[in-house]
């Protein structure tokens, strides 16, 4: 038995978090460098949590969505970069998982990916596109058995330390914009030209410079279903579940900081409320309805998830759209609210209360797919999708 099996041994709580007191202990020199965190992804590796959602029969875990998440969260309470890796990455498997199953490059990959834990980027924006994930200037050309991609790739998270992208286009040189594909390129199938350094607020160790990604491929590897249908039936919903859990984990790390500064201050004064103790109150039960949508969410995504209708409708779409939006927009009072809490030890750095970090990676939930753009989207379906009232699910 080798070494990383060993390590791989126990239940996937007691395995992310051995993760997560990695990561946790290189989290904030990751921030302060903006460099990939190395550390937590070579624990993910040696704990075998890269091929986790693979079906078993491709030498993967079959992990659901709902156990992934609460991977997401529990390591974004301990670095939200490293998370935000692990997140985007789980995010990529499941377009290969739900859609590649009938290919036999696609399955030869995933088997690839569970023995060797090979680590997958993703390259959706454009240059001239931003993040209109539905549509390509780029496109792919088919030669033959080859296939060959040039795309103007603005930010691909950890790009330079990938094993793999995948990456989005027209389906040929005449498709039109939205009739689009997903490839898979391998590491030695692409270059990459860096364009953009990823010098920013918060979120800094995901790395995510802008390339001139050009490849050449099997033709084979072009993911046999249209791109709209992998993101209506599951990117788009695995984003938003996925991102939301590592979001919720920030604010959650950032509520048990507040907690402990205000039972240390009860500590010191016995008998006398201290003052961030009602403000605490009031954002768990914030932090709770963050949650509550978050759970309703992968609740209603493992249920549509047998129905290829029900995950192609609009209520199910608009679902999704309102997770992100919710946390996304939840977790900044919340962060701020324990900030007020915490007041100046949580906000200088370097006190077990800071809380810097957690705001500044917090203020990327919604540019990540922009807010506006998603709102868009949800606002057309409800001119004429009935919003779903009911509370039996
Ligand atoms: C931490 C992080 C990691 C990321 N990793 C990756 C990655 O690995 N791969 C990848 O491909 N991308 C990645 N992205 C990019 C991301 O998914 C978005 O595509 C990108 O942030 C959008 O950039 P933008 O705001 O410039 O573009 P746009 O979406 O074009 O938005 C620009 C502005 O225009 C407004 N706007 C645009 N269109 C509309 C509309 N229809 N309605 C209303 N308002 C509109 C928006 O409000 C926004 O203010 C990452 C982003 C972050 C923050």
């Amino acid at each position: 038995m080798n070494i990383s099996v060993t390590i791989a041994e126990g239940g996937l709580s007691a395995r992310v978090a051995r993760v997560a007191a990695i990561a946790a202990r290189h989290a904030d020199e990751v921030d302060v460098d903006g460099r990939f965190p190395r550390e937590a992804v070579d624990a993910m590796r040696a704990e075998r949590l890269l091929g986790i959602q693979i079906p078993s029969e491709l030498g993967g875990d079959g992990a659901s969505v709902t156990e992934i998440a609460e991977l997401c969260s529990l390591l974004g309470q301990a670095c939200a970069a490293s998370a935000m890796v692990f997140a985007m990455h789980q995010i990529k498997l499941s377009s290969l998982v739900e859609h590649g199953a009938d290919s036999g490059w696609h399955r030869g990959f995933m088997q690839r990916i569970a023995q060797h834990q090979l680590l997958l980027a993703s390259a959706t924006t454009e240059g001239g596109i931003g993040g209109n994930l539905r549509n390509s200037i780029c496109a792919i050309e088919v030669d033959g058995t080859t296939c060959r991609l040039e795309k103007d790739a603005t930010v691909i998270s950890y790009g330079a330390h990938a094993d793999a992208i995948l990456i989005t286009s027209r389906a040929n040189p005449q498709a039109a914009s939205s009739d689009q594909v997903l490839t898979a390129f391998l590491k030695d199938q692409y270059t990459l030209d860096k364009t953009h350094a990823w010098n920013t607020l918060g979120m800094r160790g995901t790395c995510s410079d802008g390339f001139l990604f050009k490849g050449e491929a099997l033709a084979e590897q072009i993911l046999p279903k249209p791109f709209v249908e992998i993101a209506a039936q599951s990117m788009l919903a695995t984003s938003h579940l996925l991102w939301s859990a590592v979001w919720y984990g920030i604010a959650t790390d950032a509520v048990a900081r507040a907690q402990s500064f205000v039972r240390a201050a009860a500590r010191k004064a016995p008998g006398v409320p201290p003052p961030g103790a009602l403000r605490l109150a009031e954002v768990s039960s914030l932090l709770q309805v963050v949650k509550s949508n978050i759970v309703a969410g992968l609740k209603v995504y493992e249920e549509a998830k047998a129905d290829p209708d029900k995950l192609s409708s609009m209520a199910f779409a608009v679902a999704m759209n309102n997770v992100k939006i919710a946390s996304s927009e939840m977790i900044l009072p919340i962060i701020n609210q324990t900030m007020l809490i915490c007041g100046i030890v949580g906000y200088k750095n370097g006190t077990p209360y800071s809380l810097g970090r957690h705001l500044r990676d917090a203020h990327s939930a919604q540019l990540m797919i922009s807010n506006d753009r998603i709102l868009a989207n949800t606002s057309t379906m409800l001119l004429v999708h009935k919003q779903d009232t009911s509370l039996l699910g």
